[in-house]
C-alpha cells in the first residue's frame, strides 16, 4: 500500500492487514514492559469496556450539548465524580477536555481573562509541565520560571512569592510533578495565592486521581486538592490513572466565575451562534463516554485495589534500587513515578541497553542544576514485572559501566554553536550528523543524540527538536 488514495476502494481485510503490520513497529501498550505513555490496568474488562463504549459514541457530537443530552448527562457526571474525589465544594464545577494539555491551556486561558491585564504572567516550578509553557505562548501570556529545591525536587514557595508581579495572573502546584513524582507544597502556595487574590492553580494531572487512592493506602500525601483555601483550578487526566481511553481529562473549578472565563461564544458570523466550553469544538463522544463507562465500571473499591498494585510495584522499584549500585531514585516520590540518576554510568546508556532487552524508561534530559534521569511511571500492570525489570536493571548499568554515548567532537562543536545566529535550514543538516536520516527513523541507539541535546540549551534543543519533528513528517518512500 503506497501514500497514494487507491484509485479504487481495498477490501476491508487488506486494510485491517497493513495497519495490523504498522502497528507492530510500536511499543507495547500493554503487559507493563512500557513505562511512559500508556496506562495498563492489567485488566481485560475494563479495556473491552473502554474499546466498547468509544467506539459507539464515536460519530456523537460534543460540539452542542443540547442536541446530544447524553453528553451533557455523562460530563456533568464525571465533573461531579471528579470533584468529590478532590475536595470539591458544593459551588465547584468542571469541563471535560480531550487531555491534561487542554485542560492546562483552558485554566490559562480563564486565568488570563479573569485579570484582563495587559502583558500577563504565570509563576511556576521549572518542573511544572511543559504544557503549561505551550499554553502560554499560545495565549500570549509571559511564563516565569522558579527554580525549585534541588534536593527534594519541591516547588519552593518563597522563590515563588518573590517572583509575583502586579501581572501575575496564575500561580502553579503540581501534584504530582511528572519528571520526580513529588507534590509540591500546595497548601503554602496556595496561602500566597490567597493573600494576594491570584488564583492558583494544581496540576493533578498525573497524580489528581491516585493521590488520594494512595493516602488512603497510608501513603504520607501532602494536602492538594481544592478543599485547600486558595485552590481555584485543578487538572486531572482520566487517561491515566483512571485507566479511561485516550481522551480524557477533567478541569475543574472553585467557582463558575471562574470557569466563565475559560469559555468562549462567537456570533459575530453568518453561521450558527457558537459557544465553546472547549479549544475543540467539533469533538466525538466516544472518550467522554468510555471515561464514564471505565469509572463507573471500575468502582471506588475497583481503584483502590488498582492503586494497591500500583504502591507494591513502586515500593518494590524504589527498595530494589536502593539495593542496586549505580542507580539511585531521585527525591521521595509520593506517586508511582519515579526518576533514576547515577554518578557512575550514563543513564542514556542504560536507556538504550533496556530498550535492547524490550523495556522502555524515558530519558529525562538534565536541567539547569538537576540532573539527568531515566523516568518510570508505574501503573497496576507493573507489579507482575518489577522483578525482571530490576535484574535487567543491573544488567544494563553494568553494561553501561565505561561506555559514553557522547560523541566528545560532537559535544565541542555543539557547545561552540551561537544558537541565535543558526538558521532553520543549517540547523536541519546537521541532524544526519548525529546519525538521522530522513525517512529512516530513529537510530536503535539514542544515547549520542541524548547527550548531544543535553550539551545545547534549551532555547537550541528546542529548534533542533523542530528541525527534527519537520523532518519525520515529511512524507516520503517507505
Ligand atoms: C501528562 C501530564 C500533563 C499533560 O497531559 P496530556 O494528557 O499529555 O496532554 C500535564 N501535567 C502532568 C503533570 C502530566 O503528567
Amino acid at each position: 500500500m503506497s501514500a497514494a488514495l487507491p484509485a479504487t476502494g481495498l477490501p476491508r481485510e487488506q486494510v485491517l492487514a497493513r495497519l495490523a503490520e504498522l502497528r507492530a513497529g510500536d511499543l507495547a501498550a500493554r503487559g507493563g514492559r512500557t513505562f511512559a505513555y500508556v496506562y495498563d490496568p492489567a485488566r481485560q474488562d475494563i479495556d473491552d469496556l473502554g474499546h466498547e463504549v468509544y467506539a459507539s459514541f464515536l460519530d456523537v457530537n460534543g460540539l452542542d450539548p443540547t442536541v446530544f443530552p447524553s453528553l451533557l448527562a455523562m460530563e456533568n457526571d464525571v465533573c461531579a465524580i471528579a470533584a468529590a474525589h478532590l475536595g470539591g465544594s458544593a459551588g465547584t464545577v468542571g469541563t471535560f477536555t480531550s487531555g491534561g494539555t487542554e485542560s492546562i491551556i483552558l485554566a490559562v486561558k480563564a486565568a488570563r481573562d479573569r485579570a484582563g491585564i495587559a502583558q500577563p504572567q504565570v509563576v511556576l516550578p521549572v518542573t511544572a509541565h511543559a504544557a503549561f509553557q505551550k499554553a502560554c505562548q499560545y495565549l500570549g501570556v509571559e511564563a516565569v520560571l522558579v527554580d525549585v529545591d534541588p534536593k527534594t525536587f519541591r516547588a519552593l514557595p518563597a522563590a515563588m512569592e518573590e517572583a509575583l508581579t502586579d501581572r501575575t495572573v496564575l500561580l502553579v502546584a503540581s501534584a504530582a510533578s511528572y519528571a520526580h513524582g513529588v507534590v509540591d507544597p500546595v497548601a503554602e502556595i496556595a496561602a500566597i495565592g490567597l493573600a494576594r487574590g491570584i488564583p492558583v492553580h494544581v496540576d493533578g494531572c498525573i497524580g489528581g486521581w491516585l493521590l488520594p487512592y494512595f493516602a488512603r493506602l497510608g501513603v504520607d500525601v501532602p494536602v492538594f486538592d481544592l478543599s485547600v483555601p486558595g485552590v481555584t483550578s485543578l487538572s486531572v487526566d482520566l487517561h491515566k490513572y483512571a485507566y479511561a481511553p485516550k481522551g480524557a481529562s477533567v478541569v475543574l473549578y472553585d467557582d463558575a466565575a471562574l470557569r466563565r472565563k475559560q469559555y468562549y461564544a462567537c456570533a459575530d458570523w453568518t453561521g450558527y451562534t457558537m459557544v465553546n466550553a472547549t479549544v475543540q469544538s467539533t469533538k466525538s463522544g466516544g472518550p467522554l463516554a468510555a471515561a464514564w463507562a471505565v469509572l463507573h465500571a471500575v468502582g471506588d473499591d475497583g481503584y483502590l485495589e488498582l492503586a494497591r498494585k500500583t504502591l507494591t510495584a513502586t515500593r518494590r522499584v524504589v527498595d530494589g534500587v536502593a539495593q542496586l549500585p549505580g542507580l539511585r531514585v531521585l527525591g521521595e516520590p509520593e506517586m508511582a513515578l519515579v526518576a533514576l540518576a547515577s554518578d557512575e554510568v550514563d543513564v542514556f546508556v542504560v536507556c538504550d541497553e533496556m530498550a535492547a532487552r524490550g523495556w522502555y524508561v524515558q530519558p529525562q534530559l538534565g536541567y539547569r542544576d538537576l540532573p539527568a534521569s531515566l523516568h518510570l511511571t508505574l501503573t497496576a500492570s507493573s507489579e507482575a514485572v518489577v522483578d525482571a525489570l530490576l535484574v535487567d536493571l543491573a544488567d544494563c548499568v553494568d553494561a553501561a559501566r565505561g561506555v559514553s554515548g557522547a560523541d566528545p567532537g560532537l559535544l565541542e562543536a555543539v557547545a561552540a554553536l551561537d544558537v541565535d545566529a543558526l538558521p532553520d535550514d543549517v540547523l536541519g543538516t546537521l541532524l544526519p550528523l548525529a546519525g538521522i536520516e530522513p525517512g529512516a527513523g530513529l537510530p536503535a541507539r539514542m544515547a549520542g543524540i541524548n547527550a548531544l541535546l543535553e550539551a545545547m540549551p534549551p532555547r537550541l534543543r528546542e529548534r533542533m527538536l523542530v528541525e527534527f519533528l519537520s523532518l519525520l513528517f515529511t512524507p516520503g518512500p517507505r
